[in-house]
């Protein structure tokens, strides 16, 4: 009797032609994600196994699982040779702790196995009753279900939990990003929710030293690493947006401080997305959320790159956002109280509904493709 792992895979199915490129991607991302543990891996139709590992490392293997994009479910089963006492072994077995109600549901993938599923389960059923008298069954809302899953190649695998993973499609399937990041709740979730979908990421964050601290930074960079851990490690882009606020705080009225910094925003973005082969840009705006999220400010600031601008979380509430976060573990770090570059010279009514023409008047107020060129010479890069 072996212990194994079954990774299941959700979409992949839907890419008809691709999916071998697809299913290539998967199986080397899982296999990234899994190094430095022992084991050995199998594709069987439909599904991975993962066998000859340590017991001890289990939880390890599903914590790493549960990260990587395109992994649907994850159960842990005990593989035996498709012979109706081994089976039935492995059965009582796995269920040795369970107590409640139960059913057995057999899926015969080998047809030459001697009997049809639904004869097998019942048998089985009434070998567990007796090794276990406490237990009862119930076909409809069982407390668990006993999993026998009667393999072509010889051997059947059986268990009771199906663990779901993120589901979503391989990192690195669906192009590279680029994703702005602030040290919010929203920003970590939009890339995570992109890299769920197979976007690789790389991460680019604005800070205002000297109005910013150091540990502003260092709670970007663990929220980058964070968001990180679901595309195989994260780029980071740290740029100083100071000098451009002091030219905005001088030369424009206070109302455009946020409106026209969001558009040096995006403007340095494109430009580093560019640079970097990423094919768009992805931020964390919700639409009505803040004063710069309205339709109105969304389209000042994504008017300035011709990149798409992905915002994944435009029609969420910050109540489902929040979910998202405490669920992939941003949410603590998120709100530790550092300060962001958008509150130095936070004006006290920032403009909801702006003009494009009258922002693009005082934008031509200041020297821009000077502070961009400075800017970027302002660039750090960090690997995580
Ligand atoms: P978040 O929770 O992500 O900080 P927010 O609700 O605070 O978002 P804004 O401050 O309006 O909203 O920011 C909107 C989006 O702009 C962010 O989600 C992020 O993508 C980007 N952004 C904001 N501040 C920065 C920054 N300092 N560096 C990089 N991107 C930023
Ligand atoms: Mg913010």
């Amino acid at each position: 009797m072996n212990k194994v792992i079954i990774i299941r895979w959700g979409e992949l199915h839907l890419k008809g032609k691709n999916r071998g490129i697809f299913e290539k991607m998967l199986e080397d991302n899982i296999k990234n994600s899994l190094s430095g543990l022992d084991f050995t891996f199998k594709k069987i139709s439909g599904r991975y196994l993962i066998e000859n590992f340590n017991e001890y490392d289990v939880d390890d293997f599903i914590s790493r699982l549960k990260k990587v994009g395109g992994v649907y479910s994850v159960s842990v089963a005990l593989a035996v040779k498709s012979q109706v006492e081994l089976i039935t072994c492995a059965c009582l077995e796995t269920i040795k702790d369970k107590e409640g109600t139960f059913k057995v549901e057999t899926n015969r993938a080998d047809k030459k196995f001697e009997m049809p599923s639904v004869d097998f389960s019942r048998q089985l059923g009434g070998k567990i009753l007796k090794a276990y008298p406490h237990l009862k069954v119930d076909v409809h809302s069982p407390d668990f279900t006993v999993h026998v899953d009667i393999r072509e190649s010889g051997y059947t695998l059986v268990y009771t939990d199906v663990i779901m993973m993120m589901g979503g499609m391989p990192s690195g399937s669906s192009g590279k990003g680029l994703l702005l990041i602030s040290g919010g709740i929203d920003s970590p979730v939009a890339g995570y929710l992109m890299a769920k979908r197979g976007m690789k990421l790389e991460a680019l964050h604005f800070h205002s030293y000297p109005y910013t601290s150091e540990s502003a930074k260092e709670k970007v960079v663990d929220l980058a690493k964070m968001v990180g851990a679901y595309t195989g490690g994260i780029k980071l882009h740290v740029i100083t947006l100071t000098e451009i606020q002091e030219e905005i705080h001088k030369n424009c009225p206070e109302e455009y401080m946020i409106t026209l910094m969001r558009r040096f925003m995006m403007k340095i973005a494109e430009i580093i997305a560019k640079n970097n082969g990423l094919q768009a840009l992805i931020t964390g705006e919700s639409l009505g959320q803040v004063a710069s999220q309205t339709i109105e400010s969304i389209t000042s600031s994504g008017s300035v790159v011709t990149l798409p601008v992905l915002r994944p979380l435009i029609a969420f509430d910050k109540i489902d956002i929040i979910k998202i976060a405490e669920q992939i573990e941003t949410y603590e770090t998120s709100i530790l109280p550092y300060e962001d570059c958008c509150t130095v010279f936070l004006p006290k009514h920032p403009l909801i509904k702006p003009n494009l023409k009258r922002v693009m008047q005082e934008e031509s107020n200041l020297n821009v493709e000077l502070l961009i060129e400075n800017a970027l010479s302002s660039e750090e890069i960090i690997e995580l």
